[in-house]
């Protein structure tokens, strides 16, 4: 057992133990017998993943225990921990957030990114309370709107006067270390009258700070390419596959140039699903055409948890009804999301000396009908279910009534 800073975890029951802010426990397990599926290293296969002082180690055929803690993976499927680019979990403060680990850790997700829910004027107390504290990698972007997602059935960007760059500029800079970029929102119920100026204001704030700015759309007053035009490579459009207006399709179904043109300069085509943003109508014309998506996030909040999105694996499972493979609906939620953060090699992958972060998930076999934010649905024949989560190479399972809390599996 040791300590490392930044990291994820405490042993023992979350509900019941304090952990010091940024600090984490580490442990050795191996976890046997598992489908492992890791598509860092193009591997799938049966085998053995040995993580020592919280580090995996290495991944083998078989590997002895010789006495030290194993997990029983047979049957399941053994993937690096999720990493989940887009939800929100200021939970009691935004009405869009979710609890942590109840919500995502006990679903798979080992890395998450809020994205957004808080503003200059509120970020202080999210870090302070969520995202230092969690025993899971945890990043966010800050919304250009100064409080955040604070108000149900109020859009943050309709008073051009909550849009603050100065602030939001210094407030970034008290807090790099754990920022990703500026976030903002461009729905027309959300900016209403204020035109392209919150982008403008968004792209000034970014631009200052020579940072990313993911850009939410669906139903823009501006026309996307306008949006697109304006976005720079690293930059990331998230719902990208929404069924509303302003979508990546023009009238006649076919890809905009504008998309293509954002993809080839580097713009990330996020899915970030959600309530009202995840079309597979709208997927399946862009992949017919030959475009993927670049990554899949859940955009998990509390007005979609108990339906169209559930958690991770539900949103991999409708990509797997979708006719994706289990390695890319894999890659696109681990390596995708890992190699934009900019943590390839550390998280999202299984490669000898990254984080002992893993998911171990159950494939049900069975009919499954799947509901898009439209009310669209899908059949398909497999679901994937978290049966476990490894933070630091120790072992959580999912318990309680709906299975969202987690406890130690020893
Ligand atoms: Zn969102």
């Amino acid at each position: 057992m040791g300590i490392y800073k930044n990291g994820g975890f405490q042993s023992g029951d979350f509900q019941s133990r304090k952990f010091e802010p940024g600090e984490c426990a580490v442990s050795d397990l191996i976890i046997r017998g598992g489908y492992v599926v890791d598509p860092s290293q193009d591997l799938e296969g049966t085998m053995d993943v040995e993580i020592r002082a919280g580090r995996v180690r290495r991944i083998a055929p078989r590997i002895e225990p010789r006495g030290r803690p194993t997990l029983n993976a047979r049957g399941r499927i053994v993937t690096p921990g999720l990493v989940d680019l887009h939800c929100h979990f200021f939970e009691g403060v935004s009405h869009y957030g979710v609890n942590l680990e109840a919500s995502m850790l006990a679903r798979g997700v080992t890395a998450a990114v809020d994205t957004g829910s808080a503003g200059s004027q509120t970020f202080s107390t999210f870090r302070s309370g969520f995202l230092d504290p969690a025993r899971m990698t945890t990043r966010a972007f800050l919304n250009i709107s100064a409080g955040g997602l604070l108000i149900d059935g109020l859009g943050e960007n309709v008073d051009m006067r909550a849009l603050r760059v100065e602030d939001a500029v210094e407030c970034y800079g008290r807090n790099r270390d754990i920022l990703l970029g500026m976030k903002v929102r461009l729905s027309r119920n959300v900016v209403e009258r204020s035109g392209g100026r919150p982008l403008d204001a968004a792209l000034d704030a970014s631009k200052a700070l020579r940072v990313p700015l993911m850009v939410h759309v669906g139903d823009t007053p501006d026309s996307l390419p306008k949006i697109l035009k304006k976005l720079r490579p690293g930059d990331v459009l998230t719902h990208a596959f929404h069924g509303r207006a302003e979508g990546i399709l023009d009238r006649r179904g076919r890809v905009r140039r504008a998309v293509w043109e954002a993809r080839d300069r580097g713009i990330l085509l996020d899915v970030a699903h959600g309530r009202a943003s995840f079309s597979f109508d709208t997927l399946e014309a862009a992949m017919a055409q030959g475009l993927m998506p670049g990554n899949l996030s859940t955009d998990l909040h509390t007005h979609c948890i108990d339906g169209p999105v559930y958690d991770f694996p539900n949103l991999m499972s409708k990509f797997l009804a979708l006719g994706f493979s289990l390695g890319q609906v894999v890659r696109l939620s681990t390596q995708t999301a890992a190699a934009w953060l900019g943590m390839e090699g550390e998280i999202g992958t299984l490669r000898p000396g990254a984080r002992g972060d893993v998911a171990v998930l159950r494939m049900r076999e069975g009919r499954f009908r799947f509901t898009d934010s439209e009310g669209a649905h899908r059949r398909g024949g497999r679901m994937l279910e978290a049966v476990c989560v490894v933070l630091g190479g120790e072992a959580l399972r999912p318990s309680g009534k709906n299975r969202r809390r987690l406890r130690r599996v020893s």
